[in-house]
């Protein structure tokens, strides 16, 4: 890990509003008084998005979003733009979820369009791609991410270092079962020699790494060598752990 590492938390759909404030304020005031050199940023459920910002009121935590709309405004009941999400006081939005491509159908294209929908509103995108277990079992991993990073060609020109790709074998999130250190460093690898070759200026950009990140976990990944941070689930609804997987990036930062 060479660049400022980022560690994002995505709440899925948890929490309420007493105890995103709460939490929230928990892990700000933890890393506030900390000099870590980390960013560190919390993504909850929309309408948790105000009272989880009355938490991070610190500043050291930055505010993000799971997804956005397409669409700048108008009849698209349930939907969320990118600037309102942007007046809200978001930074980042996570785009590409692989529950948002398996739960709601969403494709590489249109994660792409969001992704430029979302840079054009001032956000920056964090894009998710990943294979499923039985695309690994068959050897597709490279072509299965390559396939997903195709449509992102204009959104990461245009992005530069405010870009950011996770990394997230689906058969790692939620299930407690981490890549390996190895697995995860080649996959990363892998995406960055694949952006370079198609011209892409990868010297900043962000990959982090997410699939059970564990405070027990986090140390080894994060020293692989490109692996830039962390899209954590389960543990950033504690604090403790979320703070904790924010200390061991800022470490291994320190130590490459
Ligand atoms: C995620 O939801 O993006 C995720 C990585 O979840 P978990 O850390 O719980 O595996």
């Amino acid at each position: 890990m060479s660049l400022r590492p980022l560690v994002i938390g995505n709440w899925k759909m948890n929490g309420t509003p007493a105890g995103a404030t709460s939490l929230g304020s928990q892990i700000a005031v933890a890393l506030q008084g900390s000099s870590v050199r980390v960013d560190a940023a919390l993504c909850p459920p929309y309408p948790l998005l105000a009272p989880l910002a009355s938490g991070l009121a610190t500043g050291r935590v930055d505010l993000g979003a799971q997804d956005v709309s397409l669409h700048p405004d108008g009849a698209f009941t349930g939907e969320v733009s990118a600037r309102l999400l942007a007046d809200l006081g978001c930074r980042w939005v996570i785009v590409g979820h692989s529950e948002r491509r398996s739960l709601c159908g969403e494709d590489s294209q249109t994660v792409a369009s969001k992704a430029v929908v979302a840079l054009n509103a001032g956000l920056q995108p964090v894009v998710c791609v990943g294979e499923s277990l039985e695309e690994r079992e068959r050897g597709a991993t490279e072509a299965v991410i390559a396939a997903q990073l195709a449509p992102l060609g204009e959104f990461l020109h245009q992005a530069g270092a405010k870009a950011v790709i996770a990394y997230e074998p689906v058969w790692a999130i939620g299930t407690g079962r981490s890549a390996s250190p190895e697995q995860a460093g080649q996959v990363h690898a892998f995406i960055r020699a694949r952006l370079a070759s198609r011209g892409i200026n990868t010297s900043a950009l962000r990959i982090l790494y997410g699939g059970s990140v564990k405070p027990d976990n986090a140390a080894s990944l994060f020293a692989v060598s490109g692996i830039d941070g962390g899209l954590i689930g389960g543990a950033s609804l504690k604090a403790d752990d979320f703070v904790a997987i924010c200390l061991a990036a800022a470490a291994a930062r320190a130590s490459s």
